[in-house]
């Protein structure tokens, strides 16, 4: 008897502990019962965990823009994303950064969005946190572009290299949406809290996700989801690579169960 997604991950004790529901809005902390998966989520405006509100996007038609995204094919996608004038991070980029890699890839990370260099390339993680990526893919075996895709929580570089806002990944989030439904990964890893916040609409600590086997519905389907540190930070926080490998390696672990290896 062969089982599903949802079935083998509960037979693996590996049972979601947060979902996402469709939409642009800040899902809220899921309920854990006896093996069910709860789910929490407001739509407009976005609510907080703390049940304060958060900006929602400044876009206009954002709904229509929605079911526009959702049918879209690659091409469809990369045009729309590169002509894309939905929040103010257009203003300031030099070109947008859809993402890159295997588009029926098993594995999809997504990080925050493109700094300067990538700005300047019009591709994810090239700079050096792209390098240590590379680095952190190689240690388990992965190669960018192969099986791999990478992508970003916002496609175009907010200005000074900070944090996306919640408001600008929610402008951006039909188009990861729609990536995701495209490449239909088995596994998705999420470097650091912006990718967090715009995949999951969790505003957690990393330390309270790591090590946990989260998911993301797409459609009718569950996506295991593992969270680990943006390479950025490890960077600057050498003593966490540890805990990124071991991130690596459970997500590795969790791959090879899910090719049934
Ligand atoms: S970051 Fe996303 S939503 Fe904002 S302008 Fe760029 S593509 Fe559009």
């Amino acid at each position: 008897m062969s089982l599903s997604r949802k079935e083998l991950l509960e037979e693996m004790g590996l049972s979601p502990v947060w979902v996402r529901r469709d939409g642009p809005s800040v899902a809220r902390r899921a309920t854990q019962g006896a093996g069910k998966v709860a789910v929490a989520a407001e739509r407009t405006p976005p609510v907080r965990e703390d049940n304060r509100s958060v900006a929602a996007p400044s876009t206009a038609g954002a709904a229509d823009r929605w079911v526009g995204v959702e049918l879209m094919d690659w091409e469809q996608v990369h045009r729309s994303i590169t002509e894309c004038r939905a929040c103010g991070l257009c203003a300031e980029r030099k070109q947008a950064v859809p993402g890159v890699g295997d588009q029926d890839a098993g594995w999809l990370f997504i990080g925050e969005g493109p700094g300067a260099e990538e700005d300047a390339r019009g591709e994810p993680f090239v700079g050096q946190a792209g390098r240590l990526l590379d680095a952190m893919l190689a240690a388990i075996g992965l190669k960018r572009g192969e099986d791999v895709y990478i992508a970003n929580a916002v496609k175009c570089r907010p200005p000074g290299n900070r944090t996306p806002e919640v408001a600008e990944m929610a402008a951006c989030f039909p188009f990861l949406k729609r990536q995701i439904a495209l490449i239909q990964p088995k596994l998705i890893v999420l470097l650091g809290r912006a990718a967090v916040s715009s995949v999951l609409g969790e505003d957690g600590s990393l330390a309270s996700l790591r090590g946990k086997t989260l998911a993301f519905r797409d459609g009718d389907r569950d996506i295991p989801v593992l969270v680990t540190y943006h390479p950025a930070y490890l960077l600057r926080n050498l003593p966490d690579k540890a805990k990124a490998w071991e991130d690596l390696c459970r997500a590795r672990a969790l791959m090879r169960k899910l090719q049934g290896k």
